[in-house]
Parts: C-alpha cells; sequence; structure tokens
C-alpha cells in the first residue's frame, strides 16, 4: 500500500480530487485485470490508448490514475460525463517513467531481500523453482506471466507486501541498458544469472554485446550478495572474476559448488542429484531442467532454506504451459508443448531432451522459425537442421520462410532417411499431419512465440482415427 500522498511526493506532482480514504494497492495497466484499490497506469499507445480505458478503471474499482498531463482535462471531462466521480488523479509527463520512479520510491521503503533472474534461456523455469523452495520457509512473492520487463517489473514490484521476505524477479532483455533499469527499481540483494547464448540478437548485435547485457547487473550487487551462475560457462566466469563479485557455480561438472548428478526421467518426473547426497524430482520430461533447479537449490541453501530442509519431491510444483510439457491427447497421441519460445540453445537442448524420450511410435519434431536473430539467422537455422539430422527422430515438419533453410539441411545430411518436409502455412502443415500420425507417436511442438506454434496443437487435437 502506498499513500496518495507519498506518490504526489515521490513524483513531484499534486494529487488531483484527493481523497485520502483510499492508498495504492498496486498497479495496474490494463482495464480487463484490474483489482479494486489499484492504481490505472494510462499508458499512451497507438493501438490501444489507455487514456481511453480510464472510465473503465474507475469502474472496476481504481483507486486513482496515473495520466499524461495534456490529457488529464480530458480525461476528467470524460469521467465526469459518465457520471463518475475523479479521484487521486497524478498528472505527469511520461506515465510510464513515472511508474517506474514510483516502483523505486515503494520499493526502497520495504526491507524485502530481492533476487534478480536474468540470462538468456530458462528464467521463468529458475524463478519457478527458487519461489517454490524460499516459500517452504518464508513468505516470498515471484514474478507472474511473462511481467519480466519494463512495465511488468515496476508492477511487480507494486505487488510486494511488507510482510514478504523475499520477491523473485524476472528481468528479460532484449536491448542494452534495460538490464541495468530493470535492476535500478529491484535493487536485488542476490541475482541468478541462467543460461546465456544467442537470443535477441537483432537488439543486442552479437552475442558479446549479449554477456554486456545481462552482466548489468552486477552493478547492483555487493561483494558479498551471493549470485548463482552455470558452472559450464568460462567467458561468463571471466566477466565475474574481473568484476570482483562472489559467484556460486552450478552444474554438472566437478568444478561446480553445487553439483548436480544422475539426472533420471521416470513416470512423468526428473529426477536428480544434489552434491552427491539429495535427491530430488519435479513432474516433468525436461531433463536440461535440471540445471535451472540446481540454480534455484543453489541460491535458496544460500539464503537460508539449506539442502536438509527442501523437500525431496517437488509434486505441488506448478510447470508453466509451453516449456515442454507432455499431454496425451484423447485420440492417443502424445504432444510435448515447448512452443513457449525458441532460440538456438533453447532448441538445441530441447532437441537433446527430446532425443532420450522413448515412444512406442513415431517422433515427430513440428517446428517454426527463430526470430530475431539478426544478420546470422541463416546460420542458426542451418546449425539447427545439423542437429536435427543427427537426433535419430523419424520426421521433421515445419513452416516459416527461416525454417525452410533447416529443413534444407537435414534433406542433405539424413540422405532422406529422415522425413522432412516444409510448408508455406501451420494449417498446411496440420493437414499433412493428419496423415502421418498414428497413436502412440510422440510430437515435439518449438518455435518463437511469434511464430505461434500451438496453433499446431490445436490442429493435431482435431484429427480423429
Ligand atoms: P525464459 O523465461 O528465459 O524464456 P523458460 O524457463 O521459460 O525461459 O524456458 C523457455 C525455454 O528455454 C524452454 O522451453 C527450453 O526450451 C529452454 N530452456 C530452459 N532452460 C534451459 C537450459 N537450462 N538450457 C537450455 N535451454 C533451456
Amino acid at each position: 500500500m502506498l499513500p496518495y500522498p507519498d506518490a504526489s511526493r515521490a513524483l513531484a506532482t499534486p494529487v488531483e480530487f484527493p481523497d485520502e480514504s483510499c492508498a495504492i494497492r498496486s498497479f495496474s495497466i490494463d482495464t480487463r485485470t484490474l483489482r479494486k484499490g489499484e492504481l490505472f497506469i494510462a499508458l499512451p499507445g497507438e493501438r490501444s490508448d489507455g487514456h481511453d480505458h480510464v472510465i473503465a478503471a474507475f469502474r472496476r474499482g481504481a483507486s486513482g490514475a496515473l495520466v499524461q498531463k495534456k490529457r488529464q482535462d480530458g480525461v476528467v471531462k470524460a469521467l465526469r460525463q459518465e457520471g463518475l466521480t475523479p479521484r487521486n488523479i497524478l498528472a505527469v509527463e511520461d506515465p510510464a517513467a513515472a511508474m517506474a520512479s514510483l516502483a523505486r520510491h515503494y520499493r526502497d521503503g520495504l526491507s524485502v531481500k530481492t533476487i534478480v533472474i536474468t540470462g538468456s534461456v530458462g528464467k521463468t523455469t529458475t524463478k519457478e523453482f527458487l519461489h517454490f523452495l524460499l516459500k517452504q520457509k518464508y513468505p516470498t512473492l515471484a514474478t507472474e506471466g511473462n511481467l519480466n520487463n519494463h512495465l511488468g517489473v515496476p508492477i511487480m514490484i507494486s505487488r510486494i507486501k511488507p510482510d514478504h521476505a523475499f520477491a523473485v524477479l524476472e528481468a528479460g532483455a532484449s536491448h542494452a541498458g534495460e538490464i541495468d533499469y530493470l535492476a535500478s527499481m529491484i535493487r536485488p540483494m542476490s541475482a541468478i544469472l541462467t543460461p546465456i547464448g544467442p537470443a535477441h540478437l537483432q537488439g543486442f548485435g552479437t552475442l558479446e554485446n549479449v554477456y554486456r547485457a545481462k552482466t548489468e547487473v552486477l552493478r547492483y550487487l555487493s561483494t558479498d550478495s551471493p549470485m548463482v551462475v552455470p558452472v559450464h560457462d568460462e567467458r561468463l566466469h571471466q566477466l565475474l572474476r574481473d568484476s570482483g563479485k562472489r559467484f556460486i557455480r552450478a552444474g554438472s561438472s566437478a568444478r561446480a559448488d553445487y553439483r548436480f548428478s544422475d539426472v533420471r526421467v521416470r513416470n512423468g518426473m526428473v529426477r536428480f542429484k544434489v552434491n552427491e547426497t539429495s535427491t530430488f524430482s519435479f513432474p516433468g520430461q525436461a531433463s536440461f531442467l535440471a540445471l535451472n533447479a540446481t540454480l534455484a537449490i543453489a541460491l535458496a541453501d544460500q539464503l537460508g532454506v539449506s539442502i536438509a530442509e527442501m523437500p525431496p519431491e517437488w509434486t505441488d510444483l506448478e510447470l508453466v504451459s509451453g516449456r515442454f510439457c507432455e499431454t496425451v491427447l484423447p485420440n492417443g497421441i502424445r504432444v510435448i508443448d515447448d512452443s513457449y519460445n525458441a532460440s538456438p540453445l533453447a532448441f538445441a537442448t530441447a532437441i537433446e531432451a527430446f532425443r532420450k524420450i522413448t515412444a512406442n511410435g513415431k517422433k515427430i519434431l513440428v517446428f517454426a522459425d527463430m526470430l530475431e536473430l539478426g544478420a546470422d539467422e541463416v546460420c542458426y537455422h542451418r546449425e539447427i537442421g545439423e542437429k536435427i539430422a543427427l537426433s535419430g527422430i523419424d520426421a521433421a515438419y515445419a513452416f516459416g520462410d527461416r525454417s525452410r533453410n533447416s529443413i534444407d539441411v537435414i534433406r542433405e545430411r539424413s540422405r532422406e532417411i529422415l522425413d522432412a518436409r516444409h510448408f508455406s502455412s501451420a494449417d498446411d502443415l496440420v493437414s499433412a499431419l493428419g496423415k502421418l500420425l498414428r497413436p502412440g507417436d510422440l510430437v515435439l511442438l518449438k518455435g518463437s512465440r511469434g511464430m505461434r506454434v500451438e496453433k499446431v496443437l490445436a490442429g493435431i487435437e482435431r484429427i480423429g482415427f
């Protein structure tokens, strides 16, 4: 809860139509999900302008609105025309920047310990693991949905309550400087860097810039803040050594401070050992998530939930949809949905995990383009094609202009053993799948979110035998 007079001081702007009977419960930028007592932030935009939704916000019980100065009079007039009483209006030049300032101000008044999770792949799952472990012992908040950017992070900060001991906040980025901006609001006491790889190269330019961007968080960590990183990344370690900050390594190599081993997938659970002695398991088939789980175990152990106190079976951990989740459809086809996102590192890892899963029927990869890879996108798609060709699967069907490059390579390399086909649309691909698939077949779905590969899942569901 942030009182309106406080918000007014933080933004150096008066509260118009003050109503001191209410305070800011948290922030909202979307009236469809706004909860009673929230401050509605009207973001100007071309497609949808938040100022057109202030009426809806008040109807849903907003305690006030943050608007652009030049739109204030119009907003007040519109509210009155609708018979609504304007209250707690804060007018600023730039509502998004003002929301960030309010988040900084609110965060500074809290004693919560914040943890930032960033990296190229595995942020969301690592966050879920850490949230699960910390909340066994402490009241803990974690990023909800995809609220991990310059708008989502301040919203998440506004949801931290005074009795939260920890807040696990995910920070995503596609440009230099973004992590710095987010960390300036989060003020992390600790961090996890998940694996770094070529993702969002369109914005970052080079892989070196990706490393630089992800390590922007360092400047906000004190020298004794625990930061957990994957053990296998020498390039990252060099950067960290140069920074003089304290880092803890997790991974499968003998050099790791927290070492995982003996990863097995059985009966829908991934089981693994940490430091030879403790066995843990979580639901799913995604063996590669043992690394993410170990990153979380390492930090939770450092923050006061010791390994001995952690539950061995994480059965009530909620898996996030679209991240290597298996469903057996009523028509008997098994689908692993990993369509939430794709970058070369995530794709290669998913292929490797898919290779290890056994199926009674055929194994088929359905994929679409990896987006935002910049000038080298053809090269990255050809490299993935090489990996698919060697993966021992039965068929690879793809749509999207860029993935044609992967299919070409698969055809060259696999010498027709593997049925590789490219389609001009997801619908054509689904029609072809209708002829190929039989009950017991296993399908992996992969592609960048923008390609909407999950459409194929709906198509596969409709196949009848
Ligand atoms: P993010 O939030 O960074 O996008 P997620 O945890 O949602 O990451 O996982 C997205 C996808 O990234 C997964 O479906 C998987 O394909 C890939 N991924 C996750 N963890 C790893 C990992 N440790 N190594 C490689 N790829 C991974």
